[in-house]
């Protein structure tokens, strides 16, 4: 098969390498389309040391089932030929945060397209555990499978939070998790849904798909606020950016009492104002990854194939011209959002939509 492999940063090539085969309990999978996440981004310029020479990246994938592994039955789904997407996290199974369904805690889990020994989606074929496969209708357009992994991030930091029907909700960053976290706040029922956003090519993507937004450069973002649809001061911050400057603005307009949640990872380590969350008792609430329950919910509500992600996804590129994509996006010449990695072609999904 072929491989996008990272042989270093700013390194990343095609290689040939052998086709994996399924063991007792797996499933090969012939892969469709893969995204471009923004932590891939960090790990191939080397910023954030989580990627490692030799490993082949990708953990935000749509496939179809190429074989069953011994043992793995066919079910629902699980059939060969069919649609799927891959939870990535692959946890224990049998310790405390595995036991309460909190899998992506699980202190020995391994991510797929992060953990440098698995062979993972930026190639023709990858081999996921049975448990990890979520089948996916016919029905759909296939490349949102390739969503379902983001926008599951956006799930878990709003449930993270406590998103309910009377939530008035601003979503700091409007990249593809702020966009995940804005439209899984409307999945939850909140109303006044506002993303501040910089860019404003993300700005005219986040519109439209029905979001309001504001552009934070050009006025305070509490004066913005203010005038936004009279949304006033938001219950639910999310800071999908994760930086000094984001988290500051987060708990300057969150209301008094109410919830920031922070799921931005762009600095290890940022400075807090403390007043603000002690006076002010507001509750800073750390998010990462999903469980594997959001995931599958997810999984569902993409199923059921929402307009809106279509918008989401700017790019779409061949194995061979990924180098290059990866290049421009961290290099910041492609503002594009979303852009996807097909293997088999960008052709090879017509048949699948
Ligand atoms: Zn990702
Ligand atoms: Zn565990």
């Amino acid at each position: 098969m072929r491989a996008l492999v990272f042989r270093g940063p700013w390194d990343l090539a095609v290689e040939d390498r052998p086709d994996p085969t399924a063991g007792p309990g797996e499933v090969l999978i012939g892969v469709l389309s893969t995204g471009i996440c923004g932590s891939d981004l960090h790990g191939y310029t080397g910023e954030n040391g989580r990627r490692f020479p030799g490993q082949v990246m990708g953990h935000e994938t749509v496939g179809r089932i190429v074989a069953l592994g011994a043992g793995v039955e066919e079910s629902a789904g699980l059939t060969e030929g069919a649609v799927v997407t891959v939870h990535p996290v692959l946890a224990c199974g049998t310790c405390p945060a595995c036991q309460a369904g909190q899998d992506h805690r699980c202190p020995t889990k391994q991510i797929i397209g992060v953990a440098p020994s698995i062979s993972s989606a930026f190639a023709d074929l990858m081999v996921v555990p049975a448990a990890n496969v979520v089948p996916l209708p016919d029905t759909m357009p296939a490349d949102y499978g390739a969503l379902v992994e983001p926008l599951a991030v956006g799930y878990h930091a709003l449930t993270r939070g406590g998103c309910g029907p009377d939530d008035r909700v601003l979503i700091v960053g409007g990249g593809p998790i702020g966009q995940a976290c804005a439209l899984a706040a409307a999945r939850l029922g909140a109303k006044g849904i506002v993303v501040s956003e910089p860019h404003p090519g993300r700005r005219a993507l986040l519109e439209d798909i029905g979001l309001a937004t504001l552009d934070p450069t050009q006025v305070p973002l509490a004066d913005a606020l203010a005038g936004a649809g009279g949304a006033g001061s938001p219950s639910l911050v999310v800071d999908a950016v994760g930086s000094s400057r984001s988290l500051a603005d987060a708990l300057a307009v969150c209301d008094e009492g109410e919830r920031v949640v922070l799921v931005g990872m762009h600095e290890p380590q940022v400075s807090i104002q403390a007043y603000a969350v002690s006076i002010a008792e507001r509750s800073l609430v750390g998010s990462y990854c999903y469980s594997g329950a959001d995931f599958r919910t997810t999984a569902e509500w993409v199923a059921s194939g929402p307009q809106e992600l279509g918008r989401l996804v700017e790019g779409r590129v061949s194995l061979a011209d990924a180098p290059e994509a990866f290049r421009a996006l961290a290099k910041g010449e492609d503002g594009s959002s979303k852009v996807l990695v097909f293997p088999a072609g960008i052709d090879a999904m017509g048949s699948a939509n």
